[in-house]
């Protein structure tokens, strides 16, 4: 049955309209069994892939036909690979979105969580995903750069190389106050992810 058809036939028999009120009280009604009464501390959370592009909140919804005014200009948002937009949480690690442009528009894999009836996206760790410049086979010298139509998922952080330690912000080294570095290593996703990546869900 094509869509429009099945619109139709809702509309004659009233269809749509419990099928609103049904999605109206699923969302106010928490589900059974879930941990909406227990404090955000201890509910149990669910660690997910998120695959997609960081860009701008009003860069998204522009390209969606919405026009928003100036208080959304810093907000940043997970364009995910079926066009969901999350918006990111700017804490220990969601934050070097909003600070580095660098982490932008570029196809990534985040590890995070959502908590129940946040939409905000909490990220636990960031991976970036290159492909080749060009399907010929171009060899390359760069063991950092992926082979031939395979794509390279490394994990993100910033690195301080005198001091050794890792940082997830963009600021001077916390210990020797110097300038920090990104840093990219070849990585294999964490194995406690609640779902698996599958193809369509892939970074792009
Ligand atoms: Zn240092």
């Amino acid at each position: 049955m094509n869509r429009s058809v099945h619109f139709l036939l809702l509309l004659l028999t009233g269809g749509l309209v419990s099928l609103h009120g049904d999605t109206v009280l699923a969302v106010a009604r928490p589900r059974p069994g879930s941990e909406a009464r227990q404090p955000a501390s201890t509910a149990k959370i669910k660690k997910e892939l998120f695959a997609g592009r960081v860009v701008m909140l009003r860069d998204a919804l522009k390209r969606r036909g919405i026009k928003s005014t100036d208080e959304f200009t810093k907000l940043v948002v997970l364009e995910r690979t079926d066009g969901e937009l999350i918006p990111i949480v700017p804490d220990w690690r969601g934050r070097a979105f909003y600070q580095d442009k660098r982490l932008r528009n570029r196809p990534v894999e985040l590890v995070g969580y959502r908590r129940d009836g946040v939409p905000f996206l909490q990220v636990l760790m960031i991976f970036t995903i290159d492909r080749p410049k060009s399907a010929a086979g171009t060899k390359t010298t760069n063991k950092a750069k992926p082979a031939n139509g395979k794509t390279l998922r490394q994990y993100f952080d910033y690195w301080c190389d005198i001091c050794s330690i890792p940082m997830y912000e963009i600021k001077q080294c916390e210990c020797c106050q110097g300038p920090i570095r990104m840093r990219f290593q070849p990585r294999s996703l964490p194995s406690y992810l609640t779902n698996e990546p599958k193809n369509g869900d892939r970074a792009k």
